[in-house]
């Protein structure tokens, strides 16, 4: 029996220190605490996030809307920028449909202008695409659906209280059907292993998501294990037909809460392979603001992107790449007068090969309005 409380809070919105280089949030807000689709792998249950029952009490934050709208207005601060609604909780689990939070976030996301991006396992978000729509016309709307089965009989195991994975491939058409211009995909996240990951049942998750029409899939191989949620993840694999694979998994992750890279490199490879077979993009097409920050954000992107992709083929990352694109999100003026005043060479972790790499760009650019310039590369 779930318990509801409700309950208000201080804050509504947390702003992070850089953008999420897969979903390019900015910004998070949780407008549940805890969920009721209860996957048995969920990472919310970890100790960090002090969630003490985490599937059966439901934290209802009354006045998050209030709060959120009070802090957009009031702030000299904040800019416009990605808000990813949910995190850990779904926004769209079956509350929402009586309580509505997530919906009235919405209404205000729209109000100030600000781009969103959601993940979610529950077709109810069907009901926001006029809102969403709205947001998708006026800045960036995406949403990703997480989908890591077509078997409905393991995906009632793993997640046992959302929509059916084949209800969420059908969400994505509906979605593209409606309002084409939402960005929406899928999140092959999380994998698990000996479970999800075999090359049948990847390449089927694509090929469907692409027959949906998709714009993306996004895909992490390797699933965290740690503390508390490790326990119950092991518990509920052993009451289920899916308990001849604890001791595998136990063996591959060998006490670490992550799998091994030879295993995430193989997977990479697959997952790979089968998206340039179907021709679907791994990456999500980032949201650009049109103030000092539109230079910063492209350059970010191409550098983020570039590093994610090498990464992916040789299993290796390159920090320094990766470093240099995220502070670039953060700087307080455009990186193209930077350049013009050849000053790349101060930017956090702009090496010679980075400035060499993104130097043709900026010099394309820099005499164009965008439509002639960067976007002809990105
Ligand atoms: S939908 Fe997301 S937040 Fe909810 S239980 Fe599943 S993994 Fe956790």
């Amino acid at each position: 029996m779930v318990k509801y409380i409700y309950k208000k809070y201080k804050s509504a919105l947390n702003k992070l220190k850089f953008p999420d280089p897969w979903f390019w949030a900015r910004y998070t807000i949780n407008p549940y605490s805890g969920c009721t689709h209860a996957c048995i792998y969920c990472d919310a249950r970890s100790q960090r996030y002090y969630l003490e029952d985490f599937e059966n009490e439901i934290i209802i934050k009354e006045n998050i809307v209030k709060k959120l709208d009070q802090t957009i207005s009031r702030s000299r601060t904040l800019l416009p920028d990605v808000i990813g609604p949910g995190g850990v909780c779904d926004a769209y689990q079956p509350i929402e449909e009586k309580i509505e939070n997530t919906r009235n976030i919405l209404k205000i996301v729209i109000k100030h202008n600000y781009p969103v991006n959601i993940a979610t396992k529950n077709r109810l978000i069907i009901r926001d695409i006029d809102i969403l729509k709205k947001i998708a016309e006026n800045t960036w709307s995406t949403i990703g659906f997480s989908i890591t089965t077509l078997d409905e009989e393991i995906a009632s195991i793993l997640e046992p209280f959302s929509t059916l994975p084949k209800e969420r491939i059908t969400a994505i058409k509906e979605i593209k059907q409606k309002a084409p211009k939402i960005q929406v995909g899928t999140y092959f996240i999380p994998n698990i292993p000996f479970v999800c990951d075999s090359d049948d049942n990847i390449e089927r998750i694509i090929k469907e998501s692409k027959d949906a029409g998709a714009d993306f899939i996004v895909f992490s191989p390797s699933l965290t294990i740690r503390d508390l949620q490790k326990v119950y993840f092991i518990k509920k694999l052993n009451n289920s037909k899916l308990k001849i694979i604890v001791e595998p998994l136990l063996k591959l992750y060998n006490k670490n809460n992550y799998a091994p890279f030879e295993y995430t490199k193989k997977l990479n490879k697959t997952f790979l392979k089968y998206c340039e077979k179907y021709k679907l993009p791994i990456r999500i097409k980032r949201w650009i603001p049109l103030d000092y920050r539109k230079w910063n954000y492209k350059i970010a992107e191409l550098l983020l992107n570039k590093e994610y992709m090498e990464s992916m083929k040789s299993g290796r990352r390159n920090k320094s790449m990766m470093w240099a694109g995220l502070y670039l999100n953060n700087l307080k003026e455009s990186i193209m007068e930077i350049y013009k005043r050849g000053e790349l060479g101060k930017l956090t972790n702009f090496s010679k090969s980075i400035i060499d790499y993104v130097s043709p760009y900026l010099e394309k650019s820099k005499d164009f309005n965008q439509k002639k310039g960067i976007d002809r590369f990105i």
